[in-house]
């Protein structure tokens, strides 16, 4: 019997909103609203991570018993579960965009696992909340497993990031228009559980200054540091000072991760901005398979390309620019607000260095080494080369007899890569002749890079085909690459296709490179 141990927090130290139940409406001086999860049809557990599992105590009895489908797939409350949707507010592709909240995502209750850590358990698809505005509280299968993969893929690959325990379809048909295009269509339902230490985003912040509402933005402010940041010490403003520059360093460590690994958050709205620097709310993102900064997987910010690969630094720092503005009612001055920004600055430079010459192998990057791995990003661009598999295979270049024979299949096409040819030769002698320098071990080298450099990503076409084997009633590749982004930077040879780049037919593809909001 799943037996959890709980300690809400969240709802017992801040205030809630009077009223219960999914009633649409604007919620004053609150930061959540208590609402149960709506029953769904036939609850079936489609897929469940067994580290997230194992991280909250629940064992394979508590998964196989039907309890847990139910209880995860919201027609079942634990002892102690105390649900909410929690009230905040964003900054949408650059305009404040008033109360959001959680429309669909209910919180279920922080579980306290045997270490004594806290594991805030969310539902994402349980129905509608008073956050709802005009939608349905709902999400669809092919979100869902994107949701599901992508997270835990992330933690595996090092990237701060929520994690997600279970995925649980609901035996319901949802209705989305996906291309917005006037053609809804009706598509399976599902439930995500997501765990993280806190869901507690910018936006929950913004929305109390927005109302000016500076008592309980402090509250939650004091809150945050107190049950989120337990190692910040001092009185309390140097807490709330320590605590902003913490928020920004965690921030910048999570967008150098991003860059490193190819990933495209697709919608960096303040309300998708964890409060500790962890990636959350996966939506349209995407992966990088051709090298370039301007793609974005969103067909939504096609347009203006705001959430593009290569910006996505100076958005995280427009967004925490945001949360500083909100935040100075909390300060008695705007210093250490802005040595927090400073510190974004100061810690996404070191960490992308870093983060950069690990991935070419360099035991520290000079500044020569800018130019250098600057026009290797330049010539990758140009020739639209696999970024993933660049990477991976440029551990096989061979310092004293370079040659740019393991980089070939990193090319997506043969009349680009003969065309930059030379230069990548030339570039090539130079990057060995630095390699030389360095006079490591050619072991030491390659353990280093790929440490940085993963062999598998999920790539967009990957999650793709595993969504349309599940809408035809097959999870057995959703189980299949959760099983491979288990262990991102080994080899695996028997799993080795689905390190390939992006097949033609992705190229144009829905949900493979074009993705809306609609979810
Ligand atoms: P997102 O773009 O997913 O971050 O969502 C922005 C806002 O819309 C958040 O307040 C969500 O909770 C809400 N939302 C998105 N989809 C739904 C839905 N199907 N039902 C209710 N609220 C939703
Ligand atoms: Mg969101």
């Amino acid at each position: 019997m799943l037996n959890l141990n709980f300690d809400n927090r969240f709802v017992n130290a801040l205030p809630g909103d009077p009223e219960e139940g999914p009633r649409r409406r604007q919620v004053h001086g609150a930061c959540w609203s208590r609402v149960l999860p709506t029953p769904v049809a036939a609850p079936k557990l489609l897929a469940y991570s067994p580290e997230v599992a194992t991280l909250l105590g629940i064992d394979e009895a508590d998964i196989a018993a039907p309890e847990f489908a139910e209880v995860f797939g919201g027609n079942r409350l634990l002892d102690g579960m105390a649900p909410y949707a929690a009230c905040y507010g964003g900054h949408q592709f650059g305009n404040w965009a008033g109360q959001l909240g959680d429309g669909r995502a209910i919180n279920l209750g922080e579980s306290i696992n045997r270490d004594g850590q806290r594991w805030d358990l969310q539902l994402k698809g349980a129905g509608p909340t008073p956050y709802a505005r005009r939608a349905d509280g709902r999400a669809v299968l092919r979100s869902s497993i994107r949701e599901f993969l992508c997270s835990e893929a992330m933690h595996h690959l090092g990237v701060p990031t929520t994690r997600a325990l279970s995925l649980v379809a609901t035996g319901e048909p949802v209705l989305r228009d996906m291309f917005y295009d006037g053609n809804p269509q009706y598509e399976p339902g599902a439930v995500v559980c997501r765990v993280a230490p806190s869901f507690i985003r910018f936006g929950n912040f913004e929305i109390l200054t927005s109302r000016d509402d500076t008592e309980l933005l402090k509250k939650l402010v004091d809150f945050t540091i107190a049950r989120d940041f337990p190692e910040i010490e001092g009185d309390t403003a140097e807490k709330r000072a320590r605590w902003f520059s913490q928020v920004c360093e965690r921030t910048a460590r999570m967008i150098a991760h991003w860059m490193r690994v190819g990933f495209v958050h697709g919608v960096m709205n303040t309300d998708n901005m964890s409060i500790l620097g962890l990636t959350i709310d996966y939506g349209p993102y995407g992966w990088i398979d051709n090298y370039d900064p301007e793609w974005t997987p969103n067909t939504t910010d096609a347009e203006g390309r705001r959430y593009r690969f290569g910006h996505q630094a100076q958005i995280a720092h427009w967004n925490l620019t945001r949360l500083a503005e909100t935040l100075r009612p909390a300060f008695r001055t705007a210093d250490p607000l802005r040595e927090g920004m400073e510190r974004f600055v100061d810690v996404y430079i070191a960490e992308s260095r870093a983060m950069t010459a690990a991935k070419f192998g360099l035991a520290q990057l000079d500044e020569a080494d800018r130019e250098l791995t600057a026009e290797a990003f330049a010539l990758l661009h140009q020739a639209e080369v696999d970024m993933t598999l660049f990477f991976r295979n440029l551990a096989e270049i061979d310092a004293h007899a370079p040659s740019l024979t393991p980089l070939e299949e990193a090319f997506y096409s043969d009349a680009l890569r003969r065309q930059h040819q030379t230069a990548f030769e030339a570039w090539l002698q130079r990057y060995a002749a630095r390699l030389r320098q360095d006079g490591e071990p050619a072991a030491v080298r390659r353990a280093r890079m790929h440490a940085a450099n993963p062999r598998y990503v999920l790539r967009n076409y990957l999650a793709q085909e595993a969504i349309d084997l599940a809408e035809r009633g097959d999870v057995g590749r959703v189980h299949e690459l959760l099983e491979l982004m288990r262990h991102p930077y080994d080899e695996q040879p028997e799993r080795a296709r689905f390190a390939a780049k992006r097949p033609d037919w992705a190229k144009e593809k829905a949900g493979c490179s074009m993705l809306s909001c609609s979810s």
